[in-house]
């Protein structure tokens, strides 16, 4: 599905996998097997792994609607990719099968795809071009009406043992010109007029998740499995100050502004955006400009009648290794409470439970 040549991913697909997940912890033998020494065990856990078919996938349930098995909006999809992913990681852990943050996300890009959701529209950079990719995504969300807003988005895996993200700092290009990517990040968005986000896949176990809860929303763990935060904060966490690293889950969820990455879809604080102006300076994003109509770069990639043969600008510098139109409409989304529409333009204080 995924063919490079026929780079536009194909939705619409007949498959409900996104609701599907591995029902491990179910299994009881396997569990017994967990206490066995790491050799033997090691052996013993890919064997499990080969015996596991299609009747052990469970749906999840509990993430905000994602229980239902025909899921048909954007909102339900990014919550249930998030539950994945927080599996996803939690397991990598316990089955010693770590996963990089490239690999889930060409994951859950391929669950996208599979979804069905006609309101996404995806794009993967051909194999022609891969050697000038410098961001992993961008993300143009929104609908005619609203107008969109862009986004250039860095996606990075938390260490969940370490509970750090270690490649934060990444350098790229050869050496002795090498270039802190979070510069290049950077340096796309202003020029695409994208708002620059870091997009962090994680699994963490902690005594109480309030303090890393901002959305207003009720507090959801397995929607931390993936989230986003505006560059400037993690530009905040790469400065040292101390012996202590700041490039840990719990300073950057502890920013008000870093938020599970279905809020982009669903939350008021996000779509109140679309209102305030063509372009202003957010607290939060920094300066947004919203775009009152798709930009014709990201437009000109799907309207043509040979999607293979489209391809990104090709005076940009870099280009992204994958793209995400998400069209949400005009309508405030049904889920969004009343408590959501806040009047005040600052992102909402922790809330109390
Ligand atoms: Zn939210």
């Amino acid at each position: 599905m995924l063919d490079h040549e026929a780079n536009r991913v194909p939705a619409g697909s007949p498959h409900k996998a996104i609701s599907q997940m591995w029902s491990l912890n179910e299994d009881k033998t396997l569990k017994a097997k967990l206490s066995k020494p790491a050799a033997e065990r090691e052996a013993m856990i890919l064997d499990s792994l080969n015996r596991i078919n299609i009747k052990n996938l469970t749906i999840p349930t509990g993430s905000g609607g994602a229980s239902s098995p025909t899921i048909n909006k954007p909102t339900l999809l990014l919550e249930a990719l998030a539950s994945v992913t927080w599996e996803r990681i939690k397991y990598s852990v316990e089955y010693h099968v770590s996963q990089g943050e490239e690999t889930i996300t060409d994951i859950n890009l391929l669950e996208i795809a599979m979804s069905g959701v006609k309101e996404i529209d995806l794009w993967k950079c051909p194999k022609r071009d891969e050697s000038r990719t410098g961001i992993d995504w961008e993300w143009l969300i929104g609908s005619p009406k609203r107008g969109w807003l862009r986004y250039a988005v860095q996606a990075k895996k938390l260490d969940p043992v370490s509970m750090r993200y270690g490649e934060l700092g990444h350098r790229v290009g050869p050496k002795g010109k090498s270039e802190r990517q979070i510069d290049i990040l950077k340096r796309h968005a202003q020029r695409r007029e994208a708002i620059p986000l870091y997009c962090l896949y994680n699994h963490v176990l902690e005594p109480d998740y309030k303090p890393y809860w901002h959305c207003s929303l009720d507090v959801d763990v397995p929607q931390l499995g993936c989230s986003v935060a505006p560059l400037r904060v993690v530009e905040e966490a790469l400065v040292k100050k101390g012996r202590a690293s700041k490039r840990t889950f719990r300073h950057i969820h502890s920013n008000p502004y870093t938020l599970p990455w279905r809020c982009l879809v669903r939350c008021g604080h996000v779509l109140k955006l679309y209102t305030r102006g063509d372009e202003f300076d957010d607290d939060g994003f920094g300066k947004v400009r919203v775009h009152r109509s798709l930009p014709r770069d990201i437009s000109n990639l799907f309207q043509r009648d040979d999607i293979s043969e489209a391809r990104y600008d090709l005076q940009a510098e870099f280009i992204p290794k994958r793209i995400m139109v998400i069209n949400i409409g005009d309508e405030e989304p049904r889920e969004v409470r009343s408590e959501d529409n806040i009047e005040d333009d600052r992102l909402p204080e922790i809330r109390k439970f």
